[in-house]
């Protein structure tokens, strides 16, 4: 069974379906209200443990009413969370949704994750150094992702970085990280002089990008690989990239191939679409096998 450790947000989703966003000043009708747990780093550890991995995450969450069905639902999903912490100085991290005209506009307010702290980090270290791998994305202080990446060089723990949301990153955390997985959007932020060729170039076998439907593309050191995604009817795209990821820290760890590994997560990325919400349509184990 493959032992990960996910650092990262944890968050209540809020989301509002509407005929129409309101313009400044404007109050409208909307038509329905969800509430749905989210934030990147937790829909990343529900994605492997659904995948059967023993995932424990690390991160913070308000001593609030959405703290608890935070925690309670990472629990539901066998996520292991003596490492997140309640606190009660800061609220419960929230993504306030709104879901119009075919787009959807969205306000987060981080909240808790901003205490996941290099220092609260460093108090969980035992986690890290017993997983086959760490994950973590930007949804927390950027310096934490600083420090988790050279802690993991230092003691050889391979390091999944999901760069999402984009934002500047520093040469060394690309240097320090095992796989780098950006959308094409953040792809194209973060190494904005280079094509994307030439940046696949440059991180062989580590740079992996996520085209949506089309699949993911690296370089394998000789040419440029693309794993092509599956041909589903996509109902809600929301977390397919945290899917994504989930799955493929899974099968890496467990010690598929690298093309094996993506191949794995386009699947389970791809059954994820067809449902509702991020972590909604995240497959288990058979379900991703019995399709491949
Ligand atoms: P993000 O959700 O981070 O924006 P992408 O849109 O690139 O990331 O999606 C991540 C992965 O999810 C893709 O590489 C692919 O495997 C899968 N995926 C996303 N959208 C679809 C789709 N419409 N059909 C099939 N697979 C999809």
């Amino acid at each position: 069974m493959a032992k990960l450790c996910v650092i990262g947000s944890c968050s209540m989703d809020l989301v509002v379906t509407s005929s129409r966003r309101p313009g400044a000043g404007e109050t409208v009708l909307g038509d329905s209200f969800k509430t749905v747990p989210g934030g990147k780093g937790a829909n990343q550890a529900v994605a492997a443990a659904r995948l059967g991995a023993e995932v424990t995450m690390i991160g913070c969450v308000g001593k609030d009413s959405f703290g608890e069905v935070i925690l309670h639902n990472l629990k539901e999903n066998d996520v292991f969370i003596d490492n997140v912490e309640p606190v009660t100085h800061r609220e419960s991290g929230t993504a306030h949704i709104v879901l119009a005209e075919g787009d959807n506009s969205i306000i987060v307010v981080k909240g808790a994750n901003d205490l996941v702290t290099p220092e609260y980090v460093e108090s969980c270290a035992s986690v890290l150094h017993t997983a086959d791998m760490v994950l973590i994305q930007q949804e927390i202080p950027v310096e934490t992702v600083a420090f988790v990446s050279e802690f993991c060089a230092t003691h050889q723990i391979p390091l999944l970085l999901n760069p999402a949301p984009a934002r500047d990153l520093e040469a060394s955390v690309i240097e320090q990280a095992t796989y780098i997985t950006p959308n094409e959007h953040e792809a194209a932020l973060m190494f904005g002089g280079l094509s994307t060729s030439e940046a696949l170039r440059k991180y062989p076998n580590k740079l992996l990008i996520t085209e949506g439907k089309q699949g993911v593309r690296y370089f394998d050191g000789e040419q440029e690989v693309l794993v092509p995604s599956y041909i589903v009817e996509a109902v809600d795209t929301t977390g397919a990239g945290d899917t994504f990821n989930g799955a493929f820290a899974v099968a890496r760890a467990e010690g598929k191939s690298l093309y094996d590994s993506i191949q794995f997560a386009n699947r389970a990325a791809s059954l994820s679409v067809t449902k509702f919400g991020a972590q909604g349509g995240m497959p288990k184990r058979t379900d991703v096998e019995a399709s491949l």
